[in-house]
C-alpha cells in the first residue's frame, strides 16, 4: 500500500529534501499487520563531518600502528634470536582468536546496554545505535575516523606492555590482539562493502573466512538482530549463537540486575 509523505507534519528543520531521502522503509507491526509504518531516514552524507577523519584521529590510528608495529618487531626479533617460531606463531593465532571473541562480547554490550551518557563508552554506544540505522554509513567513514576510539585505547594498553617486556611469544601474541582489535572496525566496515569495491584481497580473505564476510555480517542486520556479534572472523558466531551464549548472559543480567537488554524490544523498532 502507497503512503503519501505527510511533509506538512514534519518541521521544517527535519523535512527531507527530494535528493536526501536517501532510505525509506515501511514495515509492518505485529500488533498492527496491516497498518504500514512509514520511516523517513537521513543517513549521514559522505561529506559529513561526522564521517571525516581529523588530525587528532589520525594521530591516534598513527600512535595506535607504532605500539602494535613495536610489539610485532618485538615477537620477530626474539624468534630469530631464539630459532623458536612455533610458540609465537601459536601465541599470534590465539590473540587472533581471542580478539574475535572480544569483538562479539564487547559489541553484544554496545548493542544492548547503556546510552550515550553511560561513562567512558558513551559514544560508543550511541555509534552502535547509529550503525543500526543506517548499516551502511560505515562504508563512508574515512578511514581514521573509523578507526580512532579503538586506536587511542589499543595505544594506551600496548604501549606499556611493550616497555614492560621483551619475551617474544608475549609479543606474538599482544601485537596480533592489539592489531585486530585495532583493525576490526575496518573489517566491519569491509562486511558491509559490496564485491566490486572491495581490494581483491580481502575478498579472497573475507571468502576463506579469515575475515568476517559480508554474508556472515549481515543476518547481524537482521531480525532478531541478536546473533553474529564477531566481527574479526566471524569464528566464534557459531559457538556464541549455537549455545545461546548472550541469551544466557542476557537472562543472568535480568534476574540479577533487572536490566533488559535492547534485543529484547520489539525488532520493527529498530
Ligand atoms: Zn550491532
Ligand atoms: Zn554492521
Amino acid at each position: 500500500m502507497a503512503v503519501p509523505l505527510q511533509s506538512n507534519n514534519i518541521p521544517t528543520n527535519h523535512r527531507p529534501s527530494l535528493l536526501r531521502v536517501t532510505c525509506l522503509i515501511t514495515t509492518t507491526t505485529k500488533s498492527h499487520p496491516n497498518r504500514v509504518k512509514l520511516v523517513v531516514v537521513n543517513p549521514p552524507q559522505s561529506n559529513d563531518p561526522t564521517l571525516q577523519s581529523t588530525w587528532t584521529h589520525r594521530f591516534w590510528v598513527a600512535a595506535g600502528c607504532t605500539t602494535v608495529f613495536a610489539s610485532f618487531a618485538k615477537s620477530i626479533i626474539g624468534g630469530f634470536g631464539s630459532h623458536l617460531w612455533l610458540e609465537p606463531a601459536l601465541a599470534g593465532f590465539a590473540g587472533y582468536m581471542l580478539a574475535d571473541l572480544g569483538s562479539g562480547v564487547y559489541h553484544w554490550a554496545m548493542d544492548n546496554y547503556g546510552d550515550e551518557s553511560t561513562p567512558l563508552v558513551g559514544t560508543h554506544i550511541e555509534d552502535s545505535e547509529d550503525h543500526h540505522k543506517w548499516p551502511c554509513t560505515i562504508t563512508r567513514r574515512q578511514f581514521a575516523n573509523n578507526l580512532h576510539s579503538l586506536a587511542r585505547i589499543t595505544t594506551l594498553i600496548v604501549l606499556p606492555l611493550d616497555l614492560a617486556f621483551n619475551d617474544h611469544v608475549v609479543h606474538g601474541f599482544i601485537s596480533m590482539f592489539a592489531f585486530c582489535v585495532l583493525f576490526c572496525q575496518q573489517f566491519h566496515a569491509w562486511a558491509h562493502g559490496t564485491n566490486s569495491k572491495l581490494p581483491p584481497l580481502v575478498v579472497v580473505l573475507q571468502d576463506t573466512g579469515l575475515l568476517v564476510s559480508r554474508t556472515h555480517h549481515m543476518i547481524h542486520h537482521r531480525k532478531p538482530y541478536n546473533n553474529n556479534y564477531c566481527v574479526v572472523s566471524g569464528a566464534w558466531n557459531k559457538v556464541l549463537d549455537g549455545n545461546k551464549v548472550f541469551e544466557a548472559l542476557e537472562m543472568v543480567l535480568y534476574f540479577k540486575l533487572r536490566v533488559r537488554p535492547r534485543s529484547w524490544s520489539d525488532p520493527d523498532s529498530k
